[in-house]
């Protein structure tokens, strides 16, 4: 594939009518997040032809970012509405801290933690070149603890797979709030989604099985 500006924009708009007809983007905020932030802005510049491909895409350090399909299914079943106050474990790139910033709105706030310092700043230059600097907040962190100074968050979005939820994060979610989080083995893992009640009982359900690179932290694997 060419990989001029037309090039892109078009295997944008293919990629998205494409998830659209298959009912993986299904409400009119998902689908217009989507087809608002520009995913080649964060896809390493080796891959960038790829961008509207909808497969993973490898980043540095040996992590990847989710396949078209998985980020709208996420952002569809986390169900995020303006002014949220919304939680990203695993920043990344950042694409997926743009699409939650573009469904939390300007009243709404994106923090995101991600451990690996190189990433986050990738991802910090990748949110900035995207006009998306001043709507994320991306720490430097281990997201399995939350962010307890910005806590209680209406949504958790973990982008890495851990052993079991972490504590930490069904805490700091506000009541009536919903977690999505993968867990499992390093192989293969179900995709949670926790709800809140507004009395703080928990109800738990899984959304099927996926593969996620390793959350690690003290509320996740070691290594
Ligand atoms: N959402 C990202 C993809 C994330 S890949 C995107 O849109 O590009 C998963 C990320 O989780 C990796 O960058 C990895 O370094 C990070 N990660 C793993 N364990 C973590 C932890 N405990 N805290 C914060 N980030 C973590």
């Amino acid at each position: 594939m060419e990989e001029s500006p037309e090039a892109l924009k078009r295997a944008w708009r293919t990629l998205a009518d494409g998830l659209e007809a298959q009912g993986i983007l299904r409400s009119p905020a998902v689908t217009r997040a989507f087809r608002t932030v520009p995913r080649h802005a964060f896809i390493p510049e080796k891959h960038r032809e790829s961008a509207y491909v909808d497969t993973p895409i490898p980043l540095p350090e040996g992590q990847t970012v989710s396949a078209p399909h998985m980020v709208a299914m996420m952002l569809e079943a986390l169900d995020v509405a303006p002014g949220h106050h919304v939680l990203e474990v695993g920043t990344g790139s950042g694409y997926h801290a743009a699409l939650l910033a573009e469904l939390t709105g300007p009243e709404g706030r994106v923090w995101s933690a991600e451990r690996i310092p190189r990433l986050a700043r990738l991802a910090r230059d990748n949110l900035a070149r995207a006009g998306y600097a001043d709507r994320v907040h991306v720490l430097v962190a281990d997201g399995t603890l939350g962010v307890p100074g910005a806590a209680p968050f209406h949504r958790i979005h973990v982008a890495a797979a851990g052993p079991r939820v972490p504590a930490a994060l069904v805490e700091q979610l506000a009541p009536g709030g919903t977690l999505l989080v993968p867990v499992g083995t390093h192989g293969t893992q179900d995709l949670l989604r926790i709800r809140k009640r507004e009395d703080g009982t928990l109800t738990e359900e899984s959304l099927g099985p996926v593969t996620f690179v390793p959350l690690v932290g003290k509320q996740g694997w070691r290594t």
